[in-house]
């Protein structure tokens, strides 16, 4: 049974991505009594998903590791992994909150040795690497990821009841397979919460001029971002997933469902930067070989990032077409993804007075879809002001309820964490409010 030890002077976090787990440790190293509830059965959310960060190109891992090691050593910080707020009541200064706990089947005696996952024959596709996951397969017990924190492995719950459960259990020397394990429900109280669940990729299939749905050559930057990394599914190879041919000719659709009436509203302004990041990988992997068009209505590289816009905006290999990509076909001889549409910057290139129509092969083609937040609007387990777009609004009516990171708006990782911080201030606030007055 998972134990929490709560008052109301205790800050609770939802969500451990980068932002959360900056929230949760920022306050805990502050002395505050902390809870951060994670749904999957790791922290470190979607970066933990990607290959570098622009625009130094340096490794997540790095930032990842830091954060690790404090969670680690602050006894401050309870980390209730593969668990969901389901309820929260009350007000600033004495919330209660309610948490399902999904069940593991795997307890802390793991040593994270790996014999489970080798004594399992059912495989299922890996989500850790999205639609990739065709491409890679993981066994039903598993470490979701190298670095994953906590370094406990998970059964997958579609193989309890069957043969490979038990394998799985007679195959672990420290007896941390637990096949009874039940979901769990838990009710505790918290002086302030601090949101921070996120986003997530707009779903492709929704569209349908794109035909991710049909052809296999059209991936996400998600994806491409998995594929780019070494420990990704192709080794970090730029391959096609329809015949694993090596992808040397890559187009970037930019605003793939962004800013768009019949997707969504808001701009993630994140793509532009992540494509502009992805050229780079697509340079690294073929030198001059390696061509990358992209295709944008215009591109928001703001602030610092300007600099490196430039930078891409200077390499012969990168190309730039401004034109919103009307639709995908494909080439059913060489499976090649056909663009078609419109430049809008050829009128009269050609001195016939109109504009150029394009229909141009690539090996590869990535959409770079934009950021949606992760909680669907009107499903949010607590009382708080949602705009349009479905992110969280600073709102007095929030009480002691505050957004972090990208559950508040698309944000890079830098402005996340800022954002992050300055949330858990105004929970160390609250909390510090209800000692005051606990104390007088
Ligand atoms: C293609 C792409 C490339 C990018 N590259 C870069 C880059 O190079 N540099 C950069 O600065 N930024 C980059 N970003 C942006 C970066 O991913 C975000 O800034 C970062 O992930 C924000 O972290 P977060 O903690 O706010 O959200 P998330 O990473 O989404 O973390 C949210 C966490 O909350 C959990 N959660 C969700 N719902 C619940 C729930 N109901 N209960 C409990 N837990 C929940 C999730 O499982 C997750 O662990 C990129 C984005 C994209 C789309
Ligand atoms: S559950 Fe047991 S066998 Fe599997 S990794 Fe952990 S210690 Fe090893």
């Amino acid at each position: 049974m998972t134990e929490v030890i709560a008052t109301n002077q205790t800050i609770l976090v939802v969500g451990g991505g980068i932002s959360g787990l900056t929230a949760a440790l920022e306050a805990a190293e502050t002395g505050k009594q902390v809870v951060l509830v994670e749904k999957r059965p790791f922290v470190g959310g979607r970066i933990t998903q990607l290959y570098k960060y622009f625009p130094k190109l340096c490794f997540p891992t790095c930032g990842l590791e830091i954060n690790q090691r404090r969670a680690k050593m602050n006894p401050n910080l309870t980390i209730i992994s593969m668990a969901e707020v389901t309820e929260v009541q009350g007000e600033a200064g004495d919330y209660s909150a309610t948490i399902k706990i999904s069940p593991r089947y795997v307890n802390e005696n793991c040593t994270g040795c790996g014999d489970c996952t080798r004594a399992v024959e059912a495989e299922f596709d890996n989500e850790f690497n999205y639609g990739l996951g065709g491409m890679s397969k993981r066994k039903g017990a598993y470490l979701p990821h190298k670095m994953a924190h906590p370094q406990r492995y998970v059964l997958d719950p579609r193989i309890i009841g069957t043969e490979d459960a038990d394998k799985a259990k007679a195959a672990c020397k420290v007896n941390a397979i637990d096949l009874e394990m039940q979901e769990e429900t838990l009710t505790f109280k918290a002086g302030a919460i601090v949101w921070a669940t996120g986003w997530r990729p707009y779903d492709a299939n929704k569209i349908q001029p794109y035909g991710y749905d049909r052809f296999a050559n059209v991936i996400t930057n998600v994806e491409f971002e998995r594929m780019a990394d070494p420990q990704g599914p192709t080794g970090g190879k730029l391959l096609r997933p329809s015949d694993g041919k090596e992808a040397k000719h890559v187009a970037f659709i930019q605003c793939a469902g962004s800013r768009d009436h019949n997707h969504l509203l808001h701009c993630s302004r994140i793509c532009c930067m992540a494509t502009l990041k992805q050229t780079h990988f697509v340079q690294d992997a073929w030198g001059d070989d390696g061509k990358s068009t992209i295709y944008y209505i215009d591109i928001r590289a703001i602030d610092r990032f300007e600099d490196f816009y430039t930078r891409v905006k200077n390499n012969p290999n990168v190309s730039f077409i401004k034109s919103k990509v009307a639709s995908i076909t494909e080439n059913s001889e060489n499976g090649n993804p056909v663009l078609h549409g419109v430049d809008v910057e050829s009128y009269n290139r050609d001195g016939n007075g109109g504009y150029d129509r394009y229909a141009t092969e690539y090996d590869l083609v990535v959409l770079a879809v934009g950021m949606e937040p992760s909680v669907d609007k009107g499903t949010f387990p607590v009382d708080i002001s949602i705009n349009e777009e479905g992110f969280i609004e600073p709102a007095p009516e929030n009480g002691g309820v505050f957004a972090a990171g990208c559950a508040s708006d698309a944000l890079d990782v830098n402005r996340a964490v800022q954002q992050a911080t300055g949330a858990a201030l105004r929970a160390i606030q609250v909390v510090n409010r209800v000692a005051g007055t606990e104390g007088q």
